[in-house]
């Protein structure tokens, strides 16, 4: 039986943190990635045995400082003796197995840099606290929902996947901010829809993911929001598919819960509101491509969420109101919601039109009817909002 067979996991590692102070550890190799595991060792206060017939300088100087301790030759079987942890890391993958048996039989961890996924121990990634090493090159597509824009709301899951990324195809909204964070060899593409302008095209968005995947890259979508709440998450999901492109789904903070969410909006409140729609107003009621049931919308007593819908409004107001909704019905638009410019306006249905001239209000903005919006603005100040005085809402 191989030995790799012996470690390849059908499970994820469990995570822990080694105190190595003290304690002997020995990394076999001399290159780039050896020196580059000593010096996280060292920071740990490892007592390290560097085995390798040459070493890069950077080792040399550490084992010439007695930072460490080199044993200048191959490995050889009994070099792990008394060790608490391994590395195998040669740059020859038949060495690196033989290492990675020895320290098996011998109950050491070890790491091996040729082939993580098949080691007793696999380092954590510095980006992704919990975050699982990548096993092989056959590329993907994980679609991340970014949440509405403050760089706090992406998921632990999302932010692994931005950590592992190759690629990262990002829109205009959503927390660009963490594109900062990105490795410097992540190749970033701008997929943005500015709401009437520059766009790039769906088919073309399509055929750059399955591209990447299929070149082996690890490729993040990085959308605004959910991937699947108007985000033609699945369009791409169903492109990848076709391609035989393996893809995840990473959902997200939909700004349809989120943004009103933090202008303390509860989208349902017990013995108030039992339900909520979420509805996009990018079409006009009566538009002939329209899905929308504005009839039915109109009757619903309870929260409508409109996304989307800054230019349709008067419109979408008008057909709510024709259809039974109050004309006084409550309301509020949140601008761009969880970012520095967050802002939020209160109206009611039959002056919405006009309030959102006055106010100069522009995309991105939620707009939400129903008797929870009144419930908000009686509740001053909004409670525990989370995001600290820079995105407190204005009135
Ligand atoms: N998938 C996204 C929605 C994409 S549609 C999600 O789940 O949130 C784009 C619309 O989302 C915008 O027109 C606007 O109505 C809303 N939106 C997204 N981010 C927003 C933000 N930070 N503030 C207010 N509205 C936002």
């Amino acid at each position: 039986m191989s030995t790799a067979s012996l470690f390849r996991p059908s499970a994820p590692p469990h995570p822990v943190g080694l105190r190595l102070h003290g304690r002997r550890v020995v990394v076999v190799g001399g290159g780039t990635g050896s020196y580059r595991a000593t010096v996280g060792l060292l920071d740990a206060g490892a007592l390290v045995t560097v085995v390798s017939p040459d070493v890069v300088p950077a080792l040399e100087a550490l084992a010439g400082s007695g930072s460490l301790s080199w044993t200048p030759r191959r490995y050889a079987p009994g070099d792990l003796d008394g060790a608490w942890f391994a590395v195998a890391a040669t740059a020859d993958a038949a060495v690196d197995e033989v290492v990675a048996a020895d320290a098996e039989r011998a109950r050491v961890f070890c790491t091996r840099a040729d082939d993580p996924g098949a080691s007793s121990a696999c380092p954590a990634l510095p980006d992704a606290e919990d975050g699982l090493l990548r096993e092989g090159a056959r590329g993907r597509v994980v679609l991340v929902g970014g949440g509405p824009g403050d760089p706090g709301l992406i998921t632990v899951r999302g932010r692994q996947a931005l950590s592992q990324a190759d690629v990262v195809v990002v829109d205009h909204l959503g927390p660009r901010s963490l594109l900062a964070g990105l490795r410097g060899d992540v190749e970033i593409v701008d997929a943005s829809k500015l709401p009437r302008g520059r766009s790039m095209p769906q088919e073309q968005i399509n055929a750059l993911l399955v591209s990447h995947a299929r070149a082996g890259k690890e490729v993040v979508r990085l959308k605004g929001g959910d991937p699947f709440v108007f985000g033609r998450g699945m369009e791409e999901l169903l492109a990848c598919a076709a391609a035989d492109v393996p893809v995840e789904v990473v959902p997200g903070v939909t700004s349809a819960i989120g943004v009103p969410g933090v202008a303390g909006i509860p989208v349902t409140h017990r013995g108030l509101t039992h339900e909520f729609v979420v509805v996009s107003g990018h079409l006009p009621p009566g538009h002939p491509q329209s899905l929308v049931d504005w009839s039915a919308i109109g009757r619903l007593r309870g929260t409508v969420v409109v996304l989307m819908g800054v230019e349709t409004a008067p419109a979408i107001a008008a057909a709510l109101i024709r259809h039974g909704r109050r004309p006084d019905a409550p309301v509020a638009v949140v601008v761009e919601g969880t970012t520095g410019s967050e802002r939020t306006v209160r109206t009611t249905l039959a002056d919405l039109g006009a309030t959102l001239i006055e106010e100069s209000v522009r995309p991105p903005a939620v707009w939400v009817v129903g008797d929870v919006v009144q419930l908000a603005a009686e509740a001053a100040p909004p409670p525990s909002l989370g995001f600290g005085p820079r995105h407190a809402p204005q009135e």
